[in-house]
């Protein structure tokens, strides 16, 4: 591979790291495992990411097919970044227990619960998809609609993911959510979106306990697993059905 190709790419990795450590308000713990995370690029038959966590500190490794786009390496590498939302600081990586649904936190949003079963897998990637394109939208101007065809074509993605993923995130505020505005904003003493701000700053137990004394304790594990079924393409449990239903649900339990 090119030496000036890999330049790039890592010139590319810092500028991404920079942008979202400008998205913070908060010293948060986010914010410190971003200061620490570090590259590794490698060449390969195709392009994946991958982040390594070791007892210090956080890897991204990148692998890239040299021929594909090059703003598609850079989406695969603001995504590995983004999965740094979610990882625990906690040695024996577990933590943060919620009541309502009697799980403990993996990462904060993959948890398990007490028969060992897990959930959040397909969420927590599809918020890291979600904010990767916002980023490489936001810093280098690559349509939207651009990345989520690649996403589609090259990591075979559920169509219509993205608008999902920012359906979600909007259910829990007033104002449409931007890359453009912090990622853990406040607006006087609330949270500009909830949900934004509980994945940011790390309490997602208190977003599920408020979440689930409104829509019955143990809805928002199940609203995680269509989320996991519909990632997954399992269309036999028509997923993206009992999605929509449960966003009007709560919408209408706002009001
Ligand atoms: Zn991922």
């Amino acid at each position: 591979m090119e030496v000036l190709y890999i330049m790039s790419l890592e010139q590319r990795f810092w500028e991404i790291v920079e942008f979202i450590l400008s998205k913070l308000n908060n010293k948060t713990n986010f914010a410190s495992r971003l200061e620490i995370v570090t590259l590794e690029i490698s060449e390969g038959s195709y392009t994946w990411g991958k982040l390594l966590k070791t007892k210090q500190d956080f890897t991204v490794k990148l692998n890239v097919k040299s021929s594909d786009p090059l703003e598609y390496a850079w989406f695969v590498t603001a995504h590995e970044i983004y999965h740094l939302l979610f990882e625990s600081d906690n040695i024996l990586n577990i933590s943060d227990s919620c009541q309502s649904d009697c799980s403990y936190a993996l990462t904060s949003i993959v948890r398990v619960d007490e028969s060992g079963q897990t959930y959040g897998e397909g969420l927590q990637d599809m918020i890291c998809d979600y904010l990767a394109i916002q980023t490489i939208h936001e810093l280098y101007d690559i349509p939207v609609k651009r990345l989520t065809g690649m996403m589609r074509k090259k990591m075979l993605r559920p169509r219509g993911e993205y608008e999902l993923t920012e359906e979600l995130i909007n259910l829990f505020s007033d104002k449409r959510f931007s890359i453009e505005d912090q990622l853990d904003d406040i607006e006087g003493n609330e949270a500009s979106n909830l949900f934004m701000y509980t994945i940011v700053t790390g309490c997602m137990a208190t977003f599920i306990t408020s979440y689930d004394s409104y829509m019955g304790d143990g809805w928002w594990k199940k609203l995680c697993e269509s989320f996991e079924a519909y990632f997954m393409l399992k269309n036999d449990r028509n997923p993206l059905k009992f999605i929509k239903l449960e966003f009007e649900r709560f919408q209408q339990m706002q009001k």
